[in-house]
């Protein structure tokens, strides 16, 4: 294939860098498999028959895949024990008898069983809740199996491999790896989707919005350029592997100032000990943002406080000594938390989440003081660590709600609080929010998707949720200017601050602390580190006064040059 003939297909950038592998498509997840029409009597035995196999089969191909030389012991270790589960007799006379009984097709019989397990499962609570998740994966692979279509969910990579997936659950982005995973594209999602953000945390590079994508071919070669946000498709031949060619600094040379000493802290987001080690390790001067949330996604309980306290601990150890920011449980719309049973709703990212959920004008009785064994478990958990803790609530929208939070968190012994700037009317509201609290964090994902209407993991709408919006930058400056009179230090720990280009903007604007994946940092420091205060100032005036986004990044560059 020459390069004229080489389709180029355009997508969002959503994690920096660049990787060649050949494509591995993530099937889709299946949906309830139909419940009719019933088998007739005479071919029941046929259908129940069917069972067995399927359960066989997939259980082989789980023992094979973890027998794979070179996997980590823990990812087979979990595979052969989903392997067995595959085969348990329990769970496949259940689906037979449906059959046999009812003349349930087979597929839908395996579901149906399956789900008594799971909810047996979710009953009895703690460990045996936390296997429910399992038996619903053997159950999708046998249904899956039975119909004849792939099986859902990231497949078990054996080689380095670009992933491809219409769009990618949280959790299925987390347990990654990034020596197979090379990078991700996705044909849906923004990127401030939590699955773009997660790959930044890996460290992986990755396309979203890429509708292009869909039509292409397991096994085809292509080259994903997550910092330009496109994915091309290159020669059988080419290396396979990490595009190391554009690297810049990998570490953070710090304590970073602009060049007339105006001092820039550059901490890190994070969510678990892994991304905690990734901070120390390029150098990050803290964490801005820890996000708590990531850990309760899979918790059909409510963790124990002796557990939450031990998860801080283990997440914040790698980082002993520097300072931490946790964020509070951030549950609802995009992050669903099981345990805590949350009613429907219609427009869930309008409703009971974040500090709402826990806020006692706003929560549900039972669900206030899940909050206070957070804070206590955080102020233990750092204890144990040796770090220093602030912590923030997320959506905040008025100075009561603000007051109420810090008093709670006080309560709980912790020094530093403050609260995160999501939602337009915290800006609007600062004056008197600014006043309760003694740090505020800006989370421009969130600020953003609520700024302009448009959900930030809508791909079709994704050209909203640019960081660069004059908007938003509108919004941060009003914030600023605010936080001046008041003295209170504004940090970012959207994605904006993961733009070098755009974290000098904040800088002008105001901004003493950004903060972004690891990975992201030290290009980040390194930029900042290049401009003086005046020059920083100049862009963030040019940026702010764009018409809209292309002129925004187009007069900052005229600024930085
Ligand atoms: C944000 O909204 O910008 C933010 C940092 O929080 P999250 O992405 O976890 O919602
Ligand atoms: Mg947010």
């Amino acid at each position: 294939m020459t390069s004229t003939e080489t389709a180029t297909l355009p997508g969002t950038p959503a994690s920096a860098g660049a990787a060649v592998g050949p494509v591995v498509r993530v099937p889709e997840p299946l949906g309830e498999p139909p419940a009719g029409p019933a088998v007739p009597e005479d071919r029941r035995e046929v259908e129940a028959a069917r069972i067995a196999p399927a359960g066989s089969a997939v259980s082989a191909r789980m023992m094979d895949t973890a027998g794979t030389p070179g996997l980590a012991k823990e990812v087979s270790d979990v595979l052969y024990a989903t392997a067995m589960m595959a085969e348990d007799p329990s769970l496949l006379e259940a689906a037979q008898e449906l059959v046999r009984d009812h003349g349930t097709p087979a597929p839908r019989a395996v579901y149906e069983s399956a789900a008594r397990f799971v909810a047996a499962l979710q009953a009895a609570g703690g460990y045996m809740a936390e296997r429910a998740g399992d038996v619903a994966d053997v159950r999708d692979r046998v249904v899956a199996e039975l119909l004849g279509v792939p099986a859902p969910g990231v497949p078990v990579l054996d080689g380095p491999s670009v992933l491809v997936a219409k769009d990618l659950a949280p959790a299925d982005t987390a347990t990654l790896d990034p020596a197979t995973a090379l990078a991700l594209v996705t044909v849906e999602g923004g990127p401030t989707s939590h699955t773009a953000i997660l790959a930044r945390s890996l460290g992986i590079p990755a396309v979203v919005g890429c509708p292009g994508a869909a039509g292409l071919d397991e096994g085809t070669l292509v080259r994903v350029d997550g910092t330009v946000g496109e994915v091309v498709e290159v020669p059988a031949g080419t290396a396979v592997g990490a595009d190391l060619a554009a690297a810049g600094p990998t570490s953070v040379a710090g304590p970073v100032t602009t060049t007339d000493g105006r001092r820039i802290a550059i901490v890190a987001n994070i969510a678990d000990a892994k991304d905690a080690a990734r901070a120390a390790g390029v150098g990050a001067e803290g964490v801005g943002l820890l996000r708590t949330e990531l850990t309760f996604l899979s918790a059909a309980t409510e963790p124990t406080a002796q557990d939450q306290r031990a998860g801080y601990a283990a997440t914040m150890a790698p980082l002993a000594g520097r300072p931490i920011t946790l964020r509070t449980l951030d549950a609802g719309a995009d992050k669903p938390v099981p345990f805590l049973n949350m009613a429907p709703e219609v427009n869930p990212a309008l409703g009971v989440r974040g500090q709402r959920v826990f806020d006692e004008v706003s929560a549900a009785p039972d669900r206030a003081s899940v909050l206070d064994r957070q804070l206590a478990a955080a102020v233990g958990g750092a204890a144990d660590a040796g770090v220093e803790l602030k912590v923030m609530a997320p959506m905040i929208s008025t100075a009561d709600e603000a007051r109420r939070f810090v008093a709670r968190a006080r309560a709980a012994g912790v020094d530093q609080v403050g609260v995160m700037i999501e939602v337009p009317a915290a800006v609007l509201n600062a004056p008197e929010l600014l006043a309760e609290v003694d740090f505020v964090s800006v989370g421009t994902n969130d600020l953003t998707q609520y700024v302009f209407a448009a959900d930030r993991q809508s791909g079709p709408l994704a050209a909203f949720n640019d960081p660069w919006q004059p908007a938003v930058l509108r919004l941060l400056d009003q914030l600023c200017r605010a936080a001046e009179i008041t003295g209170t230090p504004v940090g970012v720990c959207g994605e904006a601050a993961a733009d070098p280009a755009l974290a000098v903007v904040l800088v002008g604007l105001g901004v003493t602390s950004l903060s972004a994946a690891a990975s992201a940092l030290p290009a980040v420091a390194a930029r900042v580190a290049s401009v003086d205060l005046a020059t920083a100032q100049r862009a963030a005036r040019v940026a702010v006064a764009a018409r809209d986004v292309a002129s925004a990044r187009a007069a900052v560059r005229d600024v930085l040059g």
